[in-house]
């Protein structure tokens, strides 16, 4: 167990009063809530005063992705913009985003939270720290980096990609931390060989592993491969992002949930009935401290469950579980966030094609692949090798435009797919197995 904590007074609270804690805070969130069009109706002065214990926020609605849409782009800013400094975005890369304001006063709090989580995980100032994150809209690269800044770590913004270039940071100014995509992980190990180095030959000695759903088997793989040892990170960006929920060195598959920024509940998502501890749910958060945009009840769609035991780090804040997957049909491409209607949207944007199409995601080189079958419209179909090739990039074209991916398609006659009863099954996750 660690001996020195960066946030001892709040690490080591005392449920009892991180409850009270967790009450005050909702209070003061609701009323600034109600400042937000969209709360303005439901947080009237009465409902407020009805909440008198945590547990009384059940009887408020939830809220989810969808409804950040329908209220784009201002609908749940609680704050006058002259306070907004910052706005973030969900990592899709098209259709209308959900959109994320912050005041200085929600960056300085999530920076906290990303060092609180970094020491926690052993990071410490003498720290070199290679952020192999995408920068800009995306949460994760500028989350990471303020954190790490605070405490007072070597930052290096390296961003995503560029692969060699990250090897020859790492070997120049001795990296000891990366924050990395867990897939993107495995693809650089593939570059160690051209650069004639291996990778348990550098400083390396931790990595923040998150994003994406990965198992413990390949955070394993990982942490053998580079030799380090690797801690899961969860974020979202209505929620700031990185840094919501972090392993601890137990690293015993359990992510502690700041309960002093976040309130969180688990629910069954077919009935919105909340679930005991222990049950295996939805995940739902309300934002305790944040003022741009406070959100109450959000459902994250992310599957998990919270762990009731206390962790033997001595942390009063409550585990959740390694997640087992999401509730609605978002796939994470690579860390991206994408939508099987976005993909139908771009292909049925292609008038020489039909109605039926199938979505197959699966991991090629260790990095996941969409491929999209889709069925020629039978008004369009001739057959001839030109008309078909002419037709694929249309689709591939209109695919790279909406999604910024460039997916692997294939086109199949008139009718050729196979028929489905009932509700078409169009999205074939074949990953799927590797998360649990
Ligand atoms: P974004 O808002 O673009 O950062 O995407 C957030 C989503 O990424 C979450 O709702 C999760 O579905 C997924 N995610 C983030 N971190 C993890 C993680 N450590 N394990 C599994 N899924 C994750
Ligand atoms: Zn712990």
């Amino acid at each position: 167990m660690e001996t020195e904590f960066w946030q001892r007074d709040i690490e080591l609270m005392s449920r009892a009063d991180l409850e009270a804690f967790q009450l005050g805070c909702l209070k003061k969130t609701l009323k600034l809530a109600a400042h937000s069009p969209f709360y303005s109706n439901i947080l009237t002065e009465s409902v407020i005063d009805s909440i008198r214990t945590l547990d009384d926020i059940r009887r408020l609605p939830l809220v989810d992705k969808q409804t950040l849409r329908d209220n784009f782009p201002y609908g749940f800013l609680a704050k006058p913009m002259t306070e907004i400094v910052r706005l973030h975005s969900s990592s899709g890369t098209t259709g209308t985003p959900t959109v994320v304001f912050h005041t200085q006063h929600d960056l300085d709090l999530w920076a906290n939270m990303t060092a609180r989580s970094a020491f926690m995980a052993g990071a410490r100032p003498d720290d070199v720290f290679q952020n192999i994150m995408g920068y800009g809209l995306f949460t994760g690269g500028l989350g990471f980096h303020y954190g790490m800044e605070k405490l007072g770590a070597l930052v290096i913004p390296s961003a995503a990609g560029n692969s060699k270039r990250q090897i020859w940071f790492m070997q120049t100014f001795g990296t000891t931390v990366c924050h990395i995509l867990p897939s993107y992980s495995m693809r650089l190990l593939s570059f160690f060989p051209e650069c004639g180095i291996r990778p348990k030959d550098l400083k390396l000695r931790i990595f923040f592993i998150g994003a994406e759903p990965h198992s413990d088997a390949l955070r394993r793989q990982i942490e053998e491969a580079f030799g380090v040892q690797a801690f899961n990170s969860y974020g979202l960006s209505e929620m700031c992002g990185p840094g919501l929920a972090f392993e601890c060195r137990e690293r015993n598959n359990g992510m502690h949930l700041w309960e002093d920024q976040y309130l969180m509940e688990i629910i069954d998502p077919a009935t919105g009935e909340v679930l005991p501890d222990g049950e295996e749910g939805e995940l739902v958060l309300t934002s305790l401290q944040r003022e741009a945009m406070p959100l109450i009840r959000y459902r994250t769609h992310d599957l998990t469950r919270i762990i009731p035991e206390p962790c033997p780090c001595g942390r009063t804040h409550r585990r959740i579980a390694r997640f087992k997957g999401r509730s609605d049909d978002m796939l994470i491409i690579n860390g991206v966030n994408i939508f099987p209607q976005q993909i139908e949207k771009a292909v049925m944007s292609v008038p020489e094609i039909g109605a039926h199409y199938i979505i197959e995601v699966s991991k090629e080189n260790l990095l996941d692949r969409i491929h999209v079958k889709v069925e020629v419209n039978p008004n369009s179909f001739s057959g001839s090798l030109d008309q078909m090739d002419g037709i694929r990039r249309k689709v591939i074209d209109a695919l790279k435009t909406e999604l910024g991916v460039n997916p692997r398609v294939d086109l199949v006659a008139p009718n050729s797919l196979p028929e489905q009863e009932g509700k078409a099954k169009r999205v074939f996750d074949l990953r799927e197995k590797d998360y649990l």
